[in-house]
């Protein structure tokens, strides 16, 4: 499930207050548009009504494909600095069961062991390597 939730967020250019959209979650399965979304940058970017600057809204970001079951997940690269984050993990690197919902246990295991990048360039660099991988192993 594609997850979003709104903000008023301020602009950093102007000061300028409104509503944003912000989005946690990106199930391209069930929301295929989101994924033209992503590559057009316009996941989780503040376009400011008043003087038209845009700002990258710096927030965690999953990406999830359930046919090709892999999904991504984007981090803040701040949160390298912060000990609480690394909690999250085993020591694998996969993902800590706790604090997540009980449906990521049943609905597949490669929930729990996310590809983890830090820049969003990179997530979508790694969305279209799977993609090209899937299309030349189709052939
Ligand atoms: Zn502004």
């Amino acid at each position: 499930m594609s997850k979003m939730t709104p903000y008023s967020l301020q602009c950093p250019y102007c000061g300028h207050t409104q509503e944003t959209m912000v989005w946690a979650s990106l199930n391209v399965t069930q929301d295929p548009e989101l994924k033209a979304r992503l590559y057009a940058a316009e996941i989780n970017r503040f376009d400011c009504e008043q003087c038209q600057k845009q700002t990258f809204i710096n927030a965690p970001l999953l990406y999830h494909d359930m046919t090709m079951q892999f999904c991504v997940q984007y981090y803040p690269p701040e949160a390298l600095d912060d000990e609480d984050f690394h909690r999250h993990f085993n020591a694998d690197g996969s993902v800590a069961m706790t604090g997540l919902p009980a449906s990521f246990a049943t609905s597949g295991e490669y929930l729990t062991k996310p590809h983890i990048v830090f820049d969003m360039s990179e997530m979508i660099r790694y969305v279209a390597f799977r993609d090209h991988v899937a299309e030349a192993n189709r052939k």
